[in-house]
């Protein structure tokens, strides 16, 4: 998937959409799942011992949601939209958004070999 931790998301679809925009948490399961900054909250139930609960009880948690439930949210266009791709000049992969073309962060180091020369 083409969504990392730290990126702003619009949920589009799914019992948490909405038009607030929220950032990833973690990515999970090889990036097919996301956790969202307070979004699909249960309680966990744990045992006495836990570091965050000593006593035991109900912990908030935030459970995973399918990452095809969400959308990258565009500084630019300020909405959500689709990313792709691409390779700029020096030759970094980077994704970018498909509805007004501005970069969204280059996600591997400069590669001679895909360099435009
Ligand atoms: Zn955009």
């Amino acid at each position: 998937m083409k969504i990392k931790k730290g990126d702003s998301v619009v949920i589009v679809t799914g019992d948490e959409k909405g038009p607030a925009v929220r950032k990833v948490v973690s990515v999970v399961d090889g990036g097919r799942k996301l956790v969202i900054e307070g979004v699909n909250r249960a309680f966990k139930h744990v045992r006495r011992g836990h570091p965050k609960s000593p006593q035991g009880g109900r912990l908030q948690v935030e459970r995973p949601i399918d990452a095809s439930n969400v959308k990258l949210h565009c500084g630019g266009c300020n909405s959500p939209v689709r990313v792709g791709y691409r390779f700029t000049d020096d030759g970094a992969k980077e994704r970018f958004c498909k509805k007004c073309g501005a970069g969204a962060g280059v996600i591997s180091p400069a590669k001679a070999r895909y360099a435009k020369s």
